[in-house]
């Protein structure tokens, strides 16, 4: 809960080190107020300064008249799935998504042991609801936990996922990075990213840190290996940057 205008201040800084695509997520950013500004505010602000802003939500919310290019509603399950991970929300989820007049509607998925099999039943399910669907694999903040994945999973998962794609579902991540998180085989940059933390402290790598151990080996930040890959000028990863995100 940084005031307004220290949350301005510190997406300021981080414009300052380099960063033109900002997304915004939480918690719940959709929480946010200083007095009468609302996230809407931030959102408005930091589109002046930002090429692309996004925003992710648990998707509790409304969905209505939000000003970003991209807005993510995390959703890593069907309802039976989803409630254990999530908690007793998906109907509200759904409704919210379905209501929503947002012209770039993205839901993201993070893989983990509990959904894994319901994945592609899961990409079926809600590909009519949105306009794309990005993923992510779970990582173990603490060392390994009971929502790893193994690898021979993950490969699993991401050959269904490929095939989907192929048959025409919105997956939003390339191929090329699809196949690079089989084995983690991309190059990361993670100089790249810059991240304020909620206390307004800026830290530039690895989403990590500050959060849990950087254990390259079992990361499966897609959206690390789509960004890296961008910037070792993968032209599939590129053109998924300006179509997600909007910017010309
Ligand atoms: S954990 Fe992932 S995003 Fe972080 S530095 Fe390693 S490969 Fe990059």
């Amino acid at each position: 809960m940084l005031s307004y205008p220290k949350a301005i201040e510190v997406l300021k800084k981080m414009h300052d080190l380099g960063a033109r695509i900002l997304i915004i997520e939480g918690g719940e950013p959709f929480l946010w107020h200083d007095g009468n500004y609302t996230i809407k505010d931030i959102i408005k602000t930091a589109s002046r300064y930002f090429y692309s802003v996004g925003i992710t939500t648990n998707g509790t919310f409304p969905i209505i008249d939000i000003p970003a290019n991209v807005v993510w509603v995390s959703f890593d399950g069907l309802k039976e799935n989803f409630t254990k991970i999530r908690g007793n929300c998906f109907d509200k989820v759904m409704e919210n998504i379905k209501n929503s007049n947002h012209p770039n509607l993205y839901v993201n998925i993070t893989i983990n042991s509990i959904n894994v099999d319901e994945i592609p039943d899961l990409i079926k399910f809600i590909s009519k609801w949105v306009k794309g669907i990005t993923i992510q694999f779970h990582y173990p903040y603490d060392g390994y936990d009971e929502l790893t994945l193994d690898f021979k999973k993950r490969r699993w998962v991401l050959n269904k996922i490929i095939t989907l794609k192929k048959e025409g579902f919105p997956i939003s991540d390339s191929y090329g990075a699809l196949i690079s998180l089989k084995d983690n085989s991309w190059r990361c940059h993670d100089w790249l990213l810059v991240n304020a933390e909620p206390d307004g402290t800026i830290n530039q790598g690895c989403y990590l840190k500050n959060r849990g151990k950087v254990n390259c080996a079992l990361c499966g930040f897609a959206a690390h290996t789509e960004l890296s890959r961008a910037f070792d000028m993968h032209i599939s990863s590129i053109l998924v940057g300006r179509k997600v995100f909007k910017y010309h």
